[in-house]
């Protein structure tokens, strides 16, 4: 078995002093694969210790120095490209495209936090003051399992291209994904302590660097549970946080859609990530008149959604991460029975001729009313909830009637139509006729989507504090 030993501390790899170990499965074959050793609070002092140490020199540096400390990172992360790609979807079990593509986003994020910060106002004049955006301290970075590389780096190019050091706790999950991509880190040769990386249990460590006095800010990406938990935890030492959370964001078919294009879409949507995705669109709103044709034409496309190996070009839904999480949609498949919804494909249990591993059926609900619990809840897995709609207000009705509102989507011949009934959602993006990505636009949710944005300009402000000088 593969065991993951070392955190990073202070540009150094160093065993934890918490000796707990947590085993991690193969998500194809459900065998035990790695033991990753789990870092203690008493870790986390050391690496706060060094944060804090490093900051003064960090919030010193200059745009260039910054900007160089990023590119050395991009390269030390392009040059093993393939092995970090492998990581991904052998341990967490992710379709190797989609994957793939995933890391052009991290790799990415690198350049565009140079960019950013290039044209960030820092330092201007308000009337008689002068007022600086200067960097918060030392940064808590926690993330979650499903796209562990991207989160990372993002998170911490912004915590760098403000001036701010930090300590970075990756899901527990995603130990080898964390561990690989940490020997490229420590290839760019960043001053020591910069950033600091400790593998541990989100409600032991997590939840320590959220009460730490010398932290500064909290930038979390993952449940809304735990990010509302965050809230809670953060308010005595007044944690500034940036939560990037859950969704169960509306794909509105409107009247005059054009079916051929919009429902292969609206099944790519929903099952990016194989499901595992906050921005899946699960709640497919459909003109009542047109629900009959809807659903036939997803039952035509479904057999295109290839479900497998993640090794497999061709597949786009893999295996659910571990055992708790195939369990969760099980669970959720069942209660969608429960409460009346009609089972147009899919179902409890593996797909067909599959034996072991956690993969679960592409499962699609009709009939499905906005008020049952799985189309409210966030499932996490490759389940789309079709729901009827009598007009176009009750739709935006519907798609607004939600605890969530990360993203939306809108599709129709009428591009204009689409773009007026976009402008009454309240989602943090709404992506018109398509689904397309723009990285230096902010990303971030309304609601229990979450708290501040990342990306662009609006994602380094949340690094900043504004000092005013009269
Ligand atoms: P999770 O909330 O269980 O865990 C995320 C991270 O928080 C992990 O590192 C975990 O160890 C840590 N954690 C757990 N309890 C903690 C606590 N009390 N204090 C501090 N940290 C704690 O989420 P997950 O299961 O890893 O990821 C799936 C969730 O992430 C989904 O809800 C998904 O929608 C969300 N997500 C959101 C976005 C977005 O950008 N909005 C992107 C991806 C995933």
């Amino acid at each position: 078995m593969e065991q993951v030993e070392h955190i990073y501390i202070n540009g150094r790899f160093t065993l934890p002093q918490g000796e707990e170990r947590l085993t991690l499965h193969n998500p194809c074959t459900g065998e035990a694969v790695t033991q990753v050793r789990l870092a203690s609070t008493a870790d986390l002092e050391e690496a706060v210790a060094a944060a804090v140490s490093a900051f003064p020199a960090m919030a010193r540096t200059d745009l260039d120095q910054r900007a160089a400390y990023l590119l050395a990172l991009q390269q030390a992360v392009a040059a093993r490209k393939e092995e970090l790609v492998a990581v991904t979807v052998d341990e967490y079990g992710g379709p190797v495209s989609g994957v793939r593509a995933r890391f052009d986003f991290a790799l990415n994020s690198f350049t565009h936090a140079i960019q950013v910060m290039g044209e960030y106002p820092f330092e201007r004049s308000v009337g008689a003051a002068v007022v600086q955006d200067i960097p918060l301290g030392v940064v808590g970075i926690i993330t979650p399992w499903n796209s562990s590389h991207g989160f990372i780096c993002n998170k911490l190019a912004m915590a760098i291209a403000s001036g701010s050091t930090a300590i970075i706790k990756p899901s527990e999950l995603s130990a080898r994904q964390t561990q690989l991509l940490l020997e490229c880190f420590h290839q760019a040769g960043l001053p020591d302590g910069v950033f600091n990386v400790i593998n541990g249990r989100g409600a032991e460590v997590g939840a320590a660097m959220v009460r730490h006095p010398e932290i500064a800010k909290i930038s979390f990406t993952g449940s809304s549970a735990v990010g509302k938990q965050i809230v809670r935890d953060g308010a005595d030492t007044m944690k500034r946080v940036t939560l990037e959370l859950g969704g169960k964001s509306a794909n509105i078919l409107l009247p005059d859609v054009d079916l051929n294009g919009a429902i292969p879409l609206a099944l790519q949507i929903a099952f990016n990530n194989s499901g595992q995705a906050c921005l899946a669109g699960t709640r497919l709103l459909v003109p009542r008149q047109r629900l009959a044709e809807v659903e036939r034409g997803v039952l035509t496309a479904l057999p295109r959604v290839a479900v497998g190996h993640p090794w497999d070009e061709q597949v786009y839904i893999g295996p659910m991460v571990n055992e708790s999480q195939y369990q969760r949609v099980q669970a959720y498949i069942h209660k969608g029975m429960a409460e009346g919804a009609r089972l147009l494909a899919g179902g409890a249990g593996r797909p067909e001729g599959m034996t072991q591993g956690y993969f679960v059926r592409p499962t699609i609900f009709t009939e499905v009313s906005n008020q049952m619990s799985i189309a409210r809840e966030e499932i996490f897995g490759p389940v789309l909830c079709i729901i009827a709609y009598d007009s176009v207000e009750e739709a935006i009705r519907i798609a607004n009637d939600s605890p969530y509102g990360l993203h939306a989507y809108v599709s129709s011949t009428d591009e204009q139509h689409a773009r007026d009934v976009a402008a009454q959602l309240q989602a943090g993006r709404v992506c018109i006729n398509g689904w397309r990505h723009e990285p230096l636009a902010p990303f971030g949710g309304f609601r229990q989507s979450g708290l501040g944005r990342e990306f662009g300009i609006e994602g380094l402000r949340v690094y900043l504090e504004p000092r005013v000088l009269l």
